[in-house]
């Protein structure tokens, strides 16, 4: 088997693609000789669509095997080997609530900036993602928070939906993973030079699309019981929380058979969760800078972008963070789990210690300041 580009054409349906493959070297396989420049070779439509099932089928598996590892109930080592393995990670992975020593120094001269991700983060993960609420306690932590640093809600849900579980009209709000970001409604008092009144979609030529492949979805996966799905306005989540385990792959099956009328969508996986969004480059990750531009540190040394998640879209920003060499990611997990976050945390209840202490630290340096 080699790996070579491959065109497929369709004369009737104007179909053209180009892929990178692995290829058989049988000529049972391989229609013509590589004749096509750049070492290019044909290979029959019906062929290549069936080596796309298989592929197909291999990356329903994995994301639904994905689904599993991120469920606690099947992490499958025994218990003193999963201490062991959980132990090895926090040398990586420190608990940022131990660290925070550490982490305070770092960010010294600098302006911190913090984003914050809802689901799992500032809430538990609960069934009903339309009960997904955050603790008045945890509301009033950030309503804090936003006092002392500049403060954004990165969601993959709808903009209006993470606004009715936060209800903090301070924050600045990115919805859809970031395709739709909106500033605080009386504008920031942390602009930088930055345009005011920031509203910015960057996938709005989508909607429509979006908005019918939500109620394909709907419509499809309706004999799955359980399976919940969710107009997030920019993206859909098709919800694997309440369906039971052994569905999951047919659930997979089912977004995916839809989907694949739909080019310009792409799907990735979350956590018990499958979402659909356009094939832009846009992510949490540029959301992030993005935000820090329009605050007005594009190109400032003295930032310190703080970035909490639980999810492997929050995977985007950390990297962004880790590339800049500014700030660091907290990922909240309790189980070992490959990501590029500095740092780590719990639980939610965790996370509000922590941005609790960052409050405490920053009205103390305050008061410090004031009395000198
Ligand atoms: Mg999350």
């Amino acid at each position: 088997m080699t790996k070579q580009n491959v065109t497929v054409s369709d004369t009737k349906t104007g179909f053209n693609m180009t892929i990178s493959m692995a290829v058989s070297n049988s000529p049972v396989f391989v229609q013509k000789p590589p004749a096509a420049p750049g070492g290019y070779i044909s290979i029959s439509r019906k062929k290549l669509l069936k080596n796309l099932e298989v592929n197909g089928a291999q990356r329903i598996n994995s994301w639904v095997d994905s689904m599993r590892a991120s469920s606690p109930t099947h992490i499958k080592s025994t218990p003193s080997s999963l201490t062991e393995d959980h132990s090895s990670w926090m040398v990586h992975h420190p608990s940022a609530l131990e660290m925070f020593e550490q982490i305070i120094n770092a960010s010294k001269g600098k302006q911190i900036v913090m984003f914050l991700d809802y689901d799992g983060t500032l809430s538990p993960i609960v069934d009903d993602p339309d009960r997904a609420f955050m603790s008045d306690k945890m509301r009033a932590t950030v309503k804090k928070l936003a006092r002392c640093f500049p403060t954004a809600i990165v969601s993959g849900r709808c903009r209006d939906k993470v606004y009715s579980f936060v209800k903090l009209a301070e924050l600045y709000y990115a919805g859809s993973h970031g395709m739709d970001i909106k500033g605080p409604a009386k504008g920031s008092k942390y602009k930088k030079g930055g345009q005011a009144g920031i509203l910015f979609q960057p996938a709005s030529e989508f909607l429509p699309m979006i908005d019918e492949v939500y109620k394909e979805l709907v419509e499809k996966t309706k004999s799955t019981p359980g399976a919940k799905v969710e107009n997030n306005r920019f993206c859909v989540s098709v919800h694997f929380r309440c369906v039971e385990e052994k569905k999951w792959t047919d659930l997979a099956q089912q977004v995916r058979s839809v989907l694949k009328d739909y080019p310009r969508l792409r799907l990735s996986q979350g956590r018990k969760v499958l979402e659909i969004r356009p094939t832009i480059k846009w992510d949490k990750g540029k959301a992030l800078e993005f935000l820090l531009e329009s605050l007005g540190y594009a190109n400032c040394t003295d930032v310190f972008p703080v970035y909490i998640g639980d999810d492997r879209t929050d995977e985007d920003a950390f990297k962004i963070l880790r590339d800049r060499g500014q700030g660091f990611g907290i990922l909240v997990s309790k189980f070992p789990k490959d990501t590029t976050a500095s740092y780590s945390l719990q639980e939610p209840s965790e996370v509000m210690n922590f941005l609790q202490r960052l409050v405490e630290w920053k009205q103390l340096a305050y008061r410090g300041r004031t009395r000198m």
